[in-house]
């Protein structure tokens, strides 16, 4: 395993439902097949059905592997981020890369406590789910000023926390 690999099992960001909010399936795919291996897959209702599963991933092991590796979409083995890409081609060190995920995962994990803190526990749903959800939520509501400071701090923590990953990490168009 090279250091770029060992990158990966610190990060987790792009399967963990931090980066994306679902995996879609192309047509090279095996859904039924993916779908025999634990992965919740589904067709999406509207004009145009798309087939995915969401995110956080159930083939995301506690160590960061994936389960399904070897049968793992092919928009899954298409994707690198830019910190891989770049470690991978010696642009920046092995400890570098290190600094940006671990800055990464401290940005995500202050939007989880603060969407926990403004009463979304749900950490089976991917963040940017979570934090729709809350912003409808308290958007038609009329929070108190602890939920109102807390939510203005939430979308300055996700503010913060997109500029870095599209700086860093991906483009939507790089989804897997
Ligand atoms: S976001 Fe990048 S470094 Fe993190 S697991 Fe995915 S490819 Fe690896
Ligand atoms: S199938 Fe594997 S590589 Fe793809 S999102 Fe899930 S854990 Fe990550």
């Amino acid at each position: 395993m090279n250091s770029a690999e060992k990158l990966c099992l610190a990060c987790g960001l792009c399967c963990d439902g931090t980066l994306f909010d679902n995996v879609r399936l192309g047509p090279r795919d095996d859904a039924p097949a993916l779908k025999a291996l634990g992965l919740p897959v589904e067709v999406t209702r509207g004009r145009t059905p798309v087939t995915l599963f969401r995110q956080p991933c159930a083939a995301l092991c506690a160590d960061r592997t994936c389960r399904v590796y070897a049968d793992r979409p092919g928009q899954c083995r298409a994707f690198e981020c830019g910190v891989f890409k770049d470690a991978q081609a010696g642009r920046i060190a092995f400890a570098t890369a290190l600094r940006s995920v671990k800055n990464a995962r401290r940005k995500a994990d202050t939007i989880r406590r603060l969407l926990r803190q403004l009463g979304d526990t749900d950490e089976h749903r991917s963040l940017g789910d979570r934090f729709r959800r809350t912003q409808r939520r308290l958007e038609s509501g009329d929070p108190d000023a602890a939920a109102g400071a807390a939510f203005a701090k939430l979308g300055l923590a996700v503010h913060q926390f997109n500029l870095l990953a599209h700086e860093k990490f991906h483009t939507r168009a790089e989804a897997p």
